[in-house]
């Protein structure tokens, strides 16, 4: 039998019985993972009876594969993700010392994983500073490859940041720098392919879910030409490539030159009647703001990799906490895919029962909705919430709850999967 999930002609094609690759992790990535695994097995078990089942392999990374193998990062375990598509991560930590990058980096990279996916949503009964979290219900898609993070930097006082600056200054004409010879330089590559792949798999996961809009979040008011563009691509790509499914807030403007306020308006009533998409955009600044004034005015959001760090850090704090945040890094055209916990390894409770396994149990759900396994993920979705609205909670979450049950790490997975069965 062939436990390898498959891509072909666009689409990923799951056997029953599917390896999936796992790194446990570092710190909390030891407490969180088997528990985290017990909850999805039991969510598939009830979903699809003895039909269906994963199978669980685990691949080193991080301290556990330095110990064994003198190597943070195996060539193994980057094959092992190439040769079963799909897998998941516990988190890692970033070893300290010259010449060893982020491994979370190293995976992206090589997978070349260009949508980070942050689902943001709230649970019935968890703690938020929020007046209505329930109106929260976001799906953040960004940019995984390019930008500032691209790790393009020159340290004031080295070679390169001198021939970088006398490159400036000689031959690009720029006259704007402050402090010349105390300056470090970073620089922002922003592609159109790469905005294009990034908005075109936002566009089309909101299709495919009905969900009402995509905002495409940038600061293109004053980086023009990188996030500017990054707006203008993907006006034109929903226009061009989604014109049946879409309506922009480009075209509203449009019609409303043209035509006036009431047409404008009319076209928009009738795109949203009719069940299209709705692309507008939001300076990034704005839509913190936003997001925390109407966060049911967002769906999907579009953005650029520093934008969605930060974005993603304040829409998880709105519901809960990088505790229960689940995350994934995608390559919608390869079909590769990492689900991960997106918390790090927590030392200061790693071993001591405290941690939330809720981030990786909610990543091992977003991976069955992405085999297409949506019924059991629902199994982990109702059977969590259902934890929540009886107050059970781990020590995060707890001290921010009146009338709270303490559970540990593990008492929490097997609580949720009572309450699946
Ligand atoms: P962290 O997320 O590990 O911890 C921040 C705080 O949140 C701590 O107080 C911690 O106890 C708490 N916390 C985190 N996860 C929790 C959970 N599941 N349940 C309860 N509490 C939780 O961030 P940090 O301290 O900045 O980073 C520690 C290490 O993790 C660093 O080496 C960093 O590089 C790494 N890291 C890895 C990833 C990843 O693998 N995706 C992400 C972020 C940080």
């Amino acid at each position: 039998m062939n436990h390898a999930i498959q891509f072909q002609h666009g689409k990923i094609i799951v056997p029953d019985q599917p390896v999936i690759p796992f790194i446990e992790g570092d710190g909390i990535g030891k407490d969180i993972t088997e528990p985290s695994q017990r909850v999805i097995n039991a969510a598939v078990t009830a979903a699809y009876g003895n039909t269906k089942k994963l199978i669980w392999k685990e691949v080193l990374a991080g301290k556990k594969a330095f110990e064994l193998t003198g190597n943070y990062m195996p060539d193994e375990t980057l094959k092992a993700f190439q040769d079963y598509l799909v897998g998941i991560k516990g988190p890692l930590e970033t070893p300290v010392g010259e010449g060893i990058r982020s491994l979370n980096v190293a995976l992206r990279q090589t997978l070349d994983l260009y949508v980070c996916l942050r689902p943001i949503r709230w649970f019935k009964g968890v703690p938020s500073p929020v007046r209505y979290p329930e109106l929260v219900d976001m799906h953040i898609f960004r940019e995984n490859t390019e930008d500032i993070y691209a790790g393009i930097e020159f340290m004031t006082g080295t070679e390169k940041a001198s021939q970088f600056l006398d490159f400036l200054i000689n031959e690009m004409e720029v006259n704007v720098i402050r402090f010349p010879e105390s300056s470090s330089f970073g620089v922002k590559p922003v592609s159109k392919e790469g905005s294009e792949r990034l908005i075109r798999a936002a566009i089309q996961y909101a299709v495919q879910r009905e969900l009402p809009s995509v905002t495409i979040v940038h600061k293109g008011n004053i980086m023009k030409f990188t996030e500017g563009a990054f707006k203008n691509w993907g006006y034109d790509l929903a226009e061009t490539e989604f014109g049946e499914q879409t309506f922009t807030w480009r075209q509203y403007q449009k019609t409303e030159k043209l035509l006036g306020k009431t047409e404008a308006k009319a076209e928009l009533a009738k795109a949203k009647s009719s069940g299209k998409v709705i692309v507008k955009d939001v300076i990034t600044d704005a839509f913190l703001q936003e997001s925390l004034l109407h966060p049911f005015d967002h769906s999907v959001i579009a953005t650029l990799n520093l934008n969605g760090d930060y974005i993603s850090d304040q829409l998880a704090a709105m519901v809960g906490g990088i505790g229960i945040s689940p995350g994934a890094n995608i390559n919608y055209n390869s079909g590769y895919a990492i689900f991960e916990a997106t918390h790090g390894t927590a030392p200061n409770i790693a071993g001591t029962g405290k941690a939330n396994p809720g981030s990786l149990i909610l990543s091992g759900a977003m991976l069955l909705e992405y085999l297409g396994w949506d019924k059991a993920a629902e199994h982990v979705y109702d059977a969590m919430e259902h934890t929540f609205s009886k107050r059970k909670v781990t020590s995060d979450l707890f001290s921010m709850m009146e009338g709270a049950i303490l559970l540990s790490t593990s008492e929490f997975a097997n609580e949720i999967i009572r309450n699946i069965h």
